[in-house]
């Protein structure tokens, strides 16, 4: 009884620290001068080599596998209903796009990211507000703000055709989204 409860309690504050600690990251060195765009979906290849697509998943399970991930990291999850949460801090680097994560804040949309999957209002609405406080607070022109898409023009290695980043993929308007953060009427 004794044994088993230690071990509970041991368990329990491991696994308290272990979350901590993934959901912080070493301290930037670098200004953020940057932010990016992701889609929880997206082409990646299977265990056996194949090409597949990984479909959007839920916000409480993406959170739980970022969290969980030894390497990787996010700044911000917004949901298909608006609703966000915060990971990593932000004066903490997240590992979340190739060359460029020790400068630039990662934000992750709830999103099959095939550019068939829509982004609702409140997502959309959601992630404006975000960006809109993000470019107030880091000083940032609409040229720092970024898709992983834009970023990553590597292949996959399972298959040399196909792009391995294209989130967070043509259903999100873009240029629209740029166009209310930054106050522009076309
Ligand atoms: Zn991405």
């Amino acid at each position: 009884m004794k044994n088993s409860l230690f071990a509970l309690v041991l368990l329990s504050l491991l696994s308290c620290s272990v979350a901590e600690a993934r959901r912080t990251g070493p301290l930037r060195k670098q200004t953020v001068n940057m932010v990016v765009i992701h889609s929880t979906g997206g082409p990646t290849c299977d265990a056996n080599g194949k090409p597949i697509w990984v479909s959007a998943g839920t916000m409480q399970d993406n959170i739980r596998t970022i969290e969980a991930h030894p390497v990787l990291g996010i700044h911000y999850m917004i949901d298909r209903d608006g609703s966000q949460r915060a990971s990593v801090p932000e004066d903490r680097i997240a590992h979340h796009v190739f060359a460029y994560s020790e400068r630039s804040i990662a934000i992750e949309l709830i999103n099959d990211g095939d550019g068939k999957d829509p982004f609702s209002e409140p997502q959309v609405q959601a992630l404006v507000n975000l960006l809109q406080s993000l470019v107030k607070r880091y000083g940032l022109q609409r040229n720092q703000i970024k898709r992983h898409s834009d970023l990553d023009l590597g292949y996959m290695p399972c298959n040399p055709k196909q792009r391995r980043k294209v989130d967070p993929g043509p259903a999100l308007a873009f240029d629209q989204v740029l166009d209310r953060v930054f106050g522009v009427s076309r």
